[in-house]
């Protein structure tokens, strides 16, 4: 699918807001994947499509989530709903059938263990896009710029601390992407010594 097509679909079920943050990820996801080995297709596609069911009606993605998806997600925020059930809608309702863009979408809210590289740029993209503002952004950006590892590993730390503090429920998948990445990072830094 072309990338003006992809918009016009987008547009039509996203706020303006949520618009413009979807071009902000955009722009900053093709920027994070230069140089890389990425199909830039695959990256426009799920930075398009990230939040495609943003607005969904709520009842109708609990019967989705009900039907598709692992139902542990049901007794958790609906804020985390969107990442399954907009990779689900995407391919059933758009068509785009690529387990990739899949994950991507999939896991851009709570990311997982071993994440790919292509779920990173995403997640990443999320969290740093121009457009957002918040106290530790300029630190994301600039670690985004250093290491994609350390920029997803301080975003999901921020965002643990944030709900933590809001007295919110977390997803394991957050609490997955957290200890992965820690994990991995003092491995690392065992074979230096
Ligand atoms: P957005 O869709 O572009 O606004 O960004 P995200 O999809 O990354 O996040 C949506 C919301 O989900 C944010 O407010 C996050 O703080 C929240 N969120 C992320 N992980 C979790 C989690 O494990 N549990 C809960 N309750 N909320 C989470
Ligand atoms: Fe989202
Ligand atoms: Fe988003």
């Amino acid at each position: 699918m072309e990338r003006s097509e992809a918009l016009k679909i987008l547009e039509k079920h996203l706020p303006e807001k949520r618009y413009v943050h979807t071009l902000g990820v955009l722009e900053t996801a093709l920027t994070l994947a230069n140089g890389t080995n990425l199909d830039l297709k695959k990256v426009e596609l799920a930075a398009i499509f990230h939040d495609y069911a943003k607005y969904h009606p709520e009842a109708e993605m609990k019967e989705l989530i009900n039907q598709h998806f692992p139902k542990d997600l049901l007794k958790f925020d609906k804020e985390i709903w969107h990442g399954p059930v907009g990779a689900y809608l995407v391919k059933t309702e758009l068509g785009i059938d690529d387990p990739d863009v899949f994950d991507a979408i999939y896991y851009h809210t709570t990311g997982r263990a071993n994440m790919s590289l292509l779920e990173k740029i995403i997640y990443v993209a999320d969290y740093i896009e121009p457009g957002r503002n918040f106290p530790g952004v300029e630190e994301a950006r600039r670690l985004a710029n250093e290491n994609l590892d350390d920029a997803v590993l301080f975003a999901v730390q921020n965002t643990i601390r944030f709900l933590v503090n809001k007295g919110k429920s977390i997803y394991p998948d957050t609490f997955h992407t957290y200890n992965s990445l820690l994990i991995k990072k003092e491995e690392l830094s065992v074979h230096e010594k």
